[in-house]
């Protein structure tokens, strides 16, 4: 059965996905096809990481890397009926766990490592987290994450180091989803 979309954005700590995925629903909010009725238009916005702290869907603090332990079964309960019926904006840093069929769009979001180390900092990432989050960047450990798990087609990556680069995502995003809607009538 056709449903809304589910789109992921994914990509390391600071690369913009809490940023991008709130513009893009908002975007999404207001958009209306021929046919489309106003209930459709609401996407809910599922950040993964206020989901396991509020939910409680982790086994524990890990002390070294400040962050909760993730249980994956857990998420992924927790998550599955919203993403069965679709139209999700999905935030998270790690995308291999999630089922292949909840996506059709997984935007990699990236950024230089200067731009990323500084907002890091700014962020108050104690200095080992920092490192080892550029060096994530660097090595686009999100990116081949992303293109193992999915079909190379939809994975789409997107370098967000200016605001205007946020707005143009932005605008990308909001424009598939509307011709996906319009392409599956929903
Ligand atoms: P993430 O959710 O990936 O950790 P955030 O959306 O929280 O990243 O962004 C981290 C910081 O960088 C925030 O202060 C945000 O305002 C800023 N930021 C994100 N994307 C951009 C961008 N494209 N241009 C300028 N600043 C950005
Ligand atoms: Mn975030």
């Amino acid at each position: 059965m056709a449903r809304l979309p589910n789109v992921l954005i994914t990509g390391t700590p600071g690369t913009g996905k809490t940023t991008t995925s709130e513009q893009a629903r908002r975007c999404m909010l207001i958009q209306r096809g021929p046919g489309q009725v106003a209930s459709a238009t609401g996407l809910r916005l599922i950040s993964v990481g206020d989901w396991v702290k509020e939910k409680e869907l982790h086994s524990g603090w890990d002390a070294e890397h400040e962050a909760f332990i993730l249980d994956e079964d857990k998420v992924c309960d927790a998550m599955e009926d919203a993403l069965s019926a679709g139209g999700n904006v999905v935030d998270y840093h790690s995308c291999d766990f999630f089922p292949e069929r909840w996506f059709d769009l997984v935007v990699v979001l990236q950024a230089d490592n200067t731009v990323l180390y500084e907002r890091l900092e700014k962020r108050g990432y104690p200095q080992a987290k920092v490192q080892e989050n550029v060096q994530c960047e660097i090595m686009m450990v999100l990116l081949e994450e992303a293109r193992d798990s999915y079909r190379e087609e939809i994975v789409v990556p997107l370098t967000s180091n200016t605001v205007e680069e946020m707005e143009s995502n932005v605008a990308r995003i909001t424009q598939w989803v509307a011709d996906y809607r319009r392409q599956h009538s929903v």
